[in-house]
């Protein structure tokens, strides 16, 4: 069994790391992946009595609260006026404690400064200092809260008091600020699940009724007001109307849709009052899909971001035996080399070096900023109508080399409609007959092309149908054997084809081995397809490709007018695989289909992209990527934002990793004071975070 749980207060990637960790422990769990970022715990679980424990441990884990459906989140703003008016406190303390250091002299005054700075230094390190306290207990140590209590406590008992207060002062503005920075990412993602509608209101004999969207099943018409969302997929039954997309698309514009057009959940009614009929539950839909993915999708680490997590796990305890070394074994040293005796000379200096140490150390700046920018960009693509499944797909896709499509529902909108009829030269049937002839047979397919039959009456109905993935039907109508697909399909079956000039798709058929006819059917190019190829091209993708199951004929005409630069026709779907296989050597392949007929070579694709909305369930499932509005456009835009999410990435761990090589010599060296150790740790991370900001930039 998988869930989500929701929880609040973890307050740090390490934290999450502990969380999970202990988690991990418990009986019944199979994996389990806490994250920080998201505030989530996504866990598989074998029974109910695992999950009770999971609950009930993470409840336990410092502040965490796990979140089921009715409990409202406390709110954050309130913690955060909470930590400020601690600081501002400990500030005002401390200016008056450092105050009195300079200008007054004097027992009492001494006395009087030292009850500051221990006011100052409870105010604002209190949190800290129980959370170490209890992690001491439980035995988990090294962590943020273990460092500062030792760096602060070690320069108080060195007789720094002013300085023990001021890194705990420094150190809690940056977490707050920190907070705030993860927050306001959180926030601009959250407004993604605001695409949820309330409710739906369900008319019933003209009876109007609220329900929740997960309530509504197919074939509800649904009432739709000025300003609503769609609740659930479905079809507009009135004549028209206006939608704005823009959550679903990122595109600011309105769709006009008349009777009969698709609804797409999450979008909004901004026109007048219309009625709808659900076609796909509200699990089954756009919108639930699309939370569903979100949620899930930090549990795909980027190789960055695992590097960083398991560099956190053996760096930290390294620093503090350096420390300790540094404490212990340089003072020896000192005197060995200075005195030529062995002795500690120079205590005190080794050890505030060493605390210096400590303090830069942290690793919070990476730890925080590259899983944040990550999250930053999954957070954009969705917000352009991209639902990426994982950090890891981001980076793949920013090195996308060859560009694959599926032509049919790809690169055209899959749409069939009956175009011509071509009767066999010696026509044995007139074109109603052949035409119903193929109806009763392709009303047991799903395909694209079966739909161009859906309004062609038939008589007869077919028997023992099946489909040929990628070539066509076979089945027995009156008592004959039907065939009907394409070449491939024919050829297999040692019937010939007769040859016809056209620029449509043929779709050939026989019965009981005679050649009767083809059905010649039309699908529209994609509107944009030519834009986004033309768009990929210039964000650096070399070749673009289309692999598909028609025939030469109708594949080269799409692919000249798309711009497609190599075509491979009459591939079955396990051919199409291995040609992506060989595709791939050259280079990271993105594959984009609509998933009917080419699940294989989504699974051999670097990166698999499908249709949103046309898309069937199991495709979605195996892609990496998923286009919510079939437009093809939003690729490009993903490219974008991948390239530019992994050079932010990169960014900040040179930065990080320089800053902290710098100051950390400096502090070994003892040039550096504690305070500004501090300083410069929470500065370059609040850098760091904030750089992570840019991938939200629409330049
Ligand atoms: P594409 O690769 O263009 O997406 P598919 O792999 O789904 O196309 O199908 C390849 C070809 O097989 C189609 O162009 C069509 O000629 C034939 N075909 C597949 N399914 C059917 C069907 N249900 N009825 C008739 N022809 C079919
Ligand atoms: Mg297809």
């Amino acid at each position: 069994m998988k869930t989500v749980l929701k929880i609040e207060n973890l307050d740090c990637p390490v934290c999450a790391e502990a969380l999970q960790s202990e988690l991990q422990k418990i009986k019944g769990v199979v994996d389990v992946q806490v994250e920080y970022i998201t505030q989530t715990i996504t866990l598989s679980y074998e029974n109910e009595t695992a999950l009770q424990k999971v609950i009930v441990k993470a409840n336990k884990f410092e502040d965490v609260r796990v979140l089921d459906g009715g409990v409202p989140p406390t709110k954050r703003k309130n913690a955060h006026t909470k930590a400020w008016l601690c600081i501002v406190i400990a500030a005002l303390f401390f200016v008056g404690g450092t105050l009195l250091e300079y200008l007054a002299r004097g027992t009492l005054a001494e006395a009087l400064r030292y009850v500051l700075y221990a006011l100052a230094y409870l105010s604002v390190g209190y949190p800290v200092l129980i959370s170490t306290a209890k992690n001491l207990v439980k035995g988990r140590v090294f962590d943020e809260n273990f460092l500062m209590t030792v760096a602060s406590v070690g320069a108080i008992a060195l007789g720094e008091f002013g300085e023990g207060v001021l890194v705990m002062l420094l150190y809690q503005l940056g977490e707050l600020l920190q907070s705030i920075a993860v927050g306001s990412s959180r926030n601009s993602v959250a407004e993604l699940m605001e695409l949820k509608s309330e409710y739906a209101t369900v008319v019933v004999d003209g009876v109007q009724r609220l329900v929740p969207p997960e309530e509504l099943s197919v074939g509800d018409v649904v009432l739709v007001k000025a300003g609503e969302r769609v609740p659930a997929d479905g079809i507009l039954l009135s004549e028209i109307a206006a939608l704005d997309v823009k959550s679903l698309t990122g595109e600011a514009d309105l769709r006009m849709c008349k009777t009969g057009d698709e609804l797409l959940s999450g979008s909004i009614n901004a026109g007048g009052v219309y009625e709808m009929k659900i076609t796909r539950p509200y699990k089954d839909s756009a919108v639930s899909r699309i939370l569903d993915m979100v949620e899930n999708a930090s549990s795909g680490k980027a190789a960055p971001e695992k590097f960083i997590a398991k560099f956190a796990r053996i760096y930290t305890p390294a620093v503090c035996i350096f420390a300790v070394l540094l404490a212990v074994c340089a003072p020896l040293c000192n005197g060995l080399i200075a005195d030529n005796r062995l002795y500690f000379k120079n205590v005190a200096a080794w050890i505030r070096s060493a605390l210096t140490f400590l303090v830069i150390s942290c690793p919070c700046a990476l730890v925080i900023s590259v899983p944040l920018t990550y999250f930053s960009g999954i957070g954009t693509c969705a917000k352009q109508g991209i639902l990426v499944k994982g950090a890891t797909y981001l980076d793949v896709v920013a090195k996308t080399r060859i560009a694959a499509f599926d032509k049919t529902g790809t690169l055209t909108e899959g749409n069939f409609t009956v175009c011509g009829v071509r009767l066999a030269k010696h026509r044995p049937h007139s074109e109603n007959e052949l035409l119903s002839l193929v109806a009763a047979v392709e009303s047991g397919s799903s395909h694209p092309i079966a739909r161009a039959f859906v309004s062609v009456p038939f008589v007869h109905s077919a028997e023992n149908v099946s489909e040929h993935a990628g070539q066509g039907m076979s089945a027995t109508v009156c008592g004959k054997n039907v065939l009907v697909g394409n070449e491939t399909l024919f050829r297999s079956h040692g019937i010939s084809v007769e040859k016809v000039e056209s620029v449509y798709t043929l779709v050939h058929v026989a019965e009981d081995g005679e050649y009767l006819g083809a059905v010649e059917i039309g699908d529209k190019l994609r509107e944009n397809a030519k834009t986004a190829v033309a768009a990929l091209k210039q964000q650096g993708v070399l070749r673009s490709v289309m692999l598909t199951g028609d025939s030469a004929q109708r594949a080269q005409s799409i692919a000249e007018e798309v711009g497609i630069d190599e075509t491979y026709v009459q591939l079955l779907p396990d051919e199409k695989h291995l040609k992506a296989k060989e595709l791939k050597k050259a280079g990271v392949l993105l594959y984009v289909g609509d998933g009917i007929n080419d699940a294989p070579v989504m699974m051999a694709a670097d990166c698999a992209v499908s249709m949103g909305t046309l898309g069937s369930a199991a495709a979605i499932e195996a892609s990496d990527m998923v286009l919510i509005s079939d437009d093809l456009t939003a690729l490009p835009k993903a490219l974008r934002v991948a390239k530019k999410t992994r050079r932010i990435v990169l960014q900040n761990i040179i930065f990080s990793i320089a800053m902290k090589v710098a100051f950390m010599v400096l502090g070994a060296g003892g040039i550096l004071p504690l305070w500004l150790a501090v300083f410069a740790d929470v500065g370059v991370m609040l850098l760091a975070v904030c750089n992570s900001f840019r991938v939200r930039s629409k330049k």
